[in-house]
């Protein structure tokens, strides 16, 4: 091993053992994230930090927010308590297959790709945690009417600024590490930009909604005041992960059409 290669691994022991302490993961998803990450790390050490430092970055904002974000994860989605196996599968799926992809193939697309389907993970989580902490509306993407913060389908001006913001400073250290050239950066924020805002789109146009017969609150939860709630709209099987993991897919294949469309440009002029 080299020394960057000793100094990287002891980074990731550092955090495993960390979240291990934590208890932010199930059981079975944190064997499942040291799977993900020793692979990650074996294809491509570098590439890990980029993820590492979107770890840093989420447990960062969440922690500024912390406060108001509480009433929102209880009542209205089910996000709140440790990640299982199913969200880490749903958010790291793309890219464990893309770092596998470029080592098997030694494409430049599939580092792309691996930076936009961590940043589109990010930012939408970054998101959604600034958007239900701030101020400001929060409007539906589909019928441009104002929701409750923190539902799917909801989108505000601060949400989606500071994710796009997560984005770009994901991109530059992609660049800073050498995994992604500079005339990446715009191609990767838009492809996980278009990836955020289908998951808004998912979310408000197909996700299962129920509504609490207690209080009337609109909510992702099945439960809600202690009664179960009652279907109110969206497909039964589109729950939050279905669409994290379609909106991450639509972000990785954006990348790839911008990816090859640049390739093409490029050689032409
Ligand atoms: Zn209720």
């Amino acid at each position: 091993m080299s020394t960057e290669q000793r100094i990287i691994f002891c980074i990731l022991v550092f955090i495993l053992v960390a979240v291990w302490l934590k208890k932010s993961f199930t059981k079975c998803a944190f064997f499942g994230a040291v799977v993900l990450l020793f692979g990650i790390f074996s294809w491509h050490e570098r590439a890990l930090l980029v993820m590492i430092f979107a770890f840093a970055l989420t447990a960062v904002v969440e922690k500024i927010c912390r406060k108001k974000l509480r009433y929102a994860d209880e009542n209205l989605t089910q996000k709140a308590g440790a990640r299982d196996i199913i969200q880490l599968f749903v958010n790291g799926f793309c890219a464990f297959l893309s770092v596998f992809l470029y080592t098997t193939y030694q494409k430049e697309v599939f580092l792309w790709v691996y930076v936009v389907a961590v940043s589109e993970s990010l930012q939408d989580s970054v998101s959604s945690t600034t958007g239900i902490a701030f101020q400001g509306k929060t409007i539906d993407i589909c019928t441009f009417r104002p929701i409750t913060k923190g539902l799917s389908g909801g989108v505000s001006l601060y949400g989606t600024l500071s994710g796009v913001v997560s984005s770009v400073l994901l991109s530059a250290v992609a660049v800073a590490l050498r995994i992604a050239e500079g005339k990446a950066i715009p191609f990767i924020v838009l492809s996980s930009t278009v990836g955020c805002l289908a998951d808004s789109f998912f979310g408000s146009a197909w996700q299962v909604k129920y509504t609490c017969p207690i209080c009337g609150t609109v909510t992702e939860k099945k439960t809600h005041c202690f009664h179960a709630t009652v279907y109110r709209s969206g497909w039964k099987r589109m729950n939050n992960d279905v669409v994290n993991f379609l909106s991450n897919l639509v972000a990785c294949a954006v990348c790839v059409g911008l990816y090859y469309w640049f390739q093409a440009v490029s050689v032409t002029s």
